[in-house]
């Protein structure tokens, strides 16, 4: 953006706002640049996956010029992934949002910072005012450093009265928090990566690691066991193809066919009763209860052949160390938290837990998706504490200076309540920070008519051209990823270093400048005078984290981090020595008050939507390519990666449907759900089976055809499994 500020329209920039945009991205409000020497190489952690690969950033005169993954570091051993190597790709987009833009006579236009805060204020007290707090909320992201999203929460609830918030974490990892929590009594994933070396069974549900975790993949490729490699998927993915075992359930029968299992590997002896007994609670009626799920029943439900899971069954009876590992074919689901559950309860059972190479372990997806599960102050109070215990509530306010009864004593909406308010009105005023709702959110599209009636919508983001932003009021240009500094949590709890080695462009700022603006503007710049600089920040979440499952209080600061090649938490004491890959729940004690896992499970129930004479297929998506992330903002930015998948949507269906329907590849289809149709160019594969097909996520027309369906627990979306129908597109292209 380019556009000349109208002389209107431009105010003075108040003082505050002057220092930091003297220095966009930062450097103006004391931050010294992390990197002093204008030739130099500086190792940071991704800003795309949860893997949390780091990468040897090359500078010249100041400048980034080019990368390499880091050697020696304990994720990811000296390779990256395409996005990885193209990590900078997206900070030199010509698309890069550089000044703060506000509709004016119904076009965004350029403005000053101060005008667009001035705004802010005035448009957010109004609805304020007028309907209260409980008609605002914010929407957060995985995607920004743990400062600034711990700064976002606390400022937007506790500083300005923004009544709910809630994060897109909420569409990736919120069932493995909620399983985690239930299960274990804290959101823990238990697991190093080092256990994807060291296991002799590694069983994968719903989670096509070739293509989503390319490096982990990697990892598995490096055990010298011998490991058996399940799939448990209903497409023969990448990874399914791989494996030396491949169950092709039929879509949402994993809860069935996880019961299932559980009960052949009792009646088979694998159960660890000692451990079972000294560990763990409810046993005995998850004994009785999967009692109900006989081989035949499962072999019925899932399509899966009775030898095939008397295979499985064995395999993990027989192999000493067996590690489950899920990802988003479980989590985005309508029963994503009992299915996530029933994996645990597989691996306390089989007492594979806290030794080497076992685990019940979700992999995360986006870069902090961690650091937003215990730190975005939305679903959980910071540090991974509750809202509604006083207690917490004090211990909070103790460390961060806020008075107490500024923190709200109640849980809030959560994503897909916010959007529901959205729709049905209760909810006017909305911020949206680095993050692409109207492309991600499931349900039709109805999303992009429902923001349209906001009074109030505030995008901040790296692009002012995202299909969010286009609906936007307001847009504040955010640096990214390499201009500005802060940790991200990976998915195996290692805190890791992201540093600011390029200015951001034009008058963008940090998100946590955004926010010290916004505080300023809005009044309550006293309240937060403690989050002076993101490492200032970093050592009042240390100080939170004090006595809780993720304590990291011995991390000193950035230095520790920087030595110690990122560390995972917890580390309650300062330790030179730490080792380099740590796991949970070694000593067998959980973190429920009694130190039990507990055995949690409920009887499975169908999907909303099922199959049906117009209607046919079950829609399936995924992650389409290494080389494209979520939404695309940044990946499309590439030139590299562009040419490494294919430019416009597709649709995946098996042989038989294709010749049925007088189909072939590279043919043009309408795929239609009962809330809204597309066109796509269609790839006939065997890798889908018959009445089943699939779409990658990556472009914006396939949540046109999704379904909003959450589960109970987790309120997560369930994107993989709607009923469509196929049909081909003739004449004219
Ligand atoms: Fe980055 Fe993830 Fe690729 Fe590693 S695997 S380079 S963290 S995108």
């Amino acid at each position: 953006m380019s556009l000349p500020i109208p002389n209107f329209i431009r105010q003075f920039e108040g003082p505050l706002t002057r220092e930091l945009v003297r220095d966009p991205g930062g450097f103006g409000l004391g931050q010294v640049p992390r990197i002093a020497k204008p030739d130099a190489t500086t190792d940071m952690v991704c800003g795309y996956c949860s893997t949390g690969c780091s990468l040897k950033l090359h500078l010249k005169e100041g400048r980034p010029v080019n990368l390499s993954p880091t050697p020696d570091y304990p994720v990811n051993l000296g390779m990256a992934c395409p996005k990885g190597w193209e990590a900078l790709a997206p900070l030199s987009a010509p698309n890069r949002a550089t000044h703060p833009l506000m509709r004016i006579d119904g076009a965004l236009t350029r403005v000053g910072w101060d005008a667009a805060m001035g705004r802010f204020r005035s448009k957010l007290r109004a609805i304020q005012n007028a309907h209260g707090g409980d008609a605002l909320a914010f929407l957060s992201t995985g995607q920004i450093c743990t400062e600034e999203m711990a700064f976002l929460g606390t400022l937007a609830r506790c500083g300005m009265g923004i009544a709910h918030g809630d994060g897109n974490t909420r569409q990736c990892m919120a069932t493995a928090v909620a399983a985690y929590k239930g299960s274990f009594g804290f959101d823990a994933p238990p697991y190093t990566y080092a256990d994807f070396e060291e296991s002799d069974c590694i069983v994968l549900v719903g989670s096509n690691l070739c293509i989503a975790h390319p490096i982990l993949w990697q990892r598995v490729l490096r055990n010298r066991r011998g490991p058996e490699i399940v799939v448990i998927d209903p497409r023969r993915t990448e990874t399914a193809a791989a494996a030396t075992q491949h169950l092709a359930i039929a879509p949402k029968s994993d809860l069935v066919l996880l019961y299932g299992l559980a009960r052949l590997l009792i009646e088979n002896g694998a159960v660890e009763r000692d451990f079972v007994d000294a560990h763990t609670s409810g046993f005995a009626a998850f004994e009785a209860f999967v009692d109900d799920f006989p081989a035949g029943r499962v072999a019925r439900e899932t399509g899966v052949p009775e030898a095939a899971l008397r295979r499985l069954a064995d395999t993990v009876r027989d192999r000493d160390r067996v590690s489950f590992w899920w990802t988003m074919g479980v989590n985005q689901s309508h029963q994503a938290t009992r299915t996530a559950q029933a994996i645990i309860n597989l691996a306390l059972m089989t007492g594979n837990i806290g030794r080497p190479g076992t685990g019940a372990n979700s992999i995360t997806g986006q870069c902090n998706a961690m650091g937003s599960r215990l730190f975005s102050n939305t679903a959980s109070l910071l540090g991974g504490r509750d809202f509604i215990d006083a207690a917490h509530r004090a211990e909070v306010a103790a460390t961060t200076g806020i008075p107490e009864d500024r923190i709200p004593a109640q849980n809030c909406l959560a994503y897909d309540q916010i959007l529901d308010g959205v729709e049905s009105g209760r909810i006017r005023g909305l911020w949206v920070v680095a993050t692409n709702t109207a492309h991600s959110w499931s349900g039709g599209g109805r999303l992009g008519r429902a923001l349209e009636k906001l009074d109030l919508l505030v995008v901040q983001d790296m692009y002012a051209d995202t299909a969010t932003a286009r609906f936007a009021d307001i847009v504040l240009p955010a640096a990214g990823w390499g201009e500005k500094d802060g940790t991200f949590i990976n998915s195996e709890r290692r805190i890791g270093l992201v540093k600011k080695v390029a200015r951001a462009p034009g008058e963008a700022l940090s998100d946590f400048n955004i926010f010290k603006l916004v505080a300023h503007h809005f009044g309550v710049a006293d309240l937060f005078a403690g989050w002076i600089d993101p490492e200032a920040v970093f050592a009042m979440l240390a100080e939170l984290s004090q006595g809780r499952p993720c304590d990291f209080s011995g991390i000193a600061g950035y230095r520790d981090l920087e030595a110690g090649r990122g560390i995972q938490w917890p580390l309650s004491e300062p330790d030179e020595d730490v080792a380099p890959e740590r796991r949970l729940f070694e000593d067998g004690r959980f973190f429920h008050a009694d130190g039990r896992a507990r055995f949690v499970f409920d009887a499975p129930r169908p999907p909303a939507e099922v199959p049906c004479g117009r209607y046919p297929f079950v829609l399936l998506t995924g992650r389409g390519s290494s080389s494209q992330w979520h939404t695309g903002t940044r990946t499309q930015t590439s030139a590299v990666l562009r040419r490494l998948h294919p430019d416009a949507i597709y649709v995946e269906l098996s042989p038989a449907d294709a010749a049925e329907l007088g189909l072939e590849t590279g043919d043009r289809a309408r795929l239609a759900s009962r809330r809204g149709e597309i066109e796509v160019a269609v790839r006939v594969t065997s890798a889908v089976k018959r009445g089943e097909v699939f779409v990658p996520m990556h472009f914006e027309e396939v949540n046109a055809l999704t379904l909003g369906e959450v589960d109970p627990h987790s309120r997560q979306p369930s994107y993989k499994h709607c009923a469509v129908g196929l049909a081909p597109v003739r004449g004219p292209q």
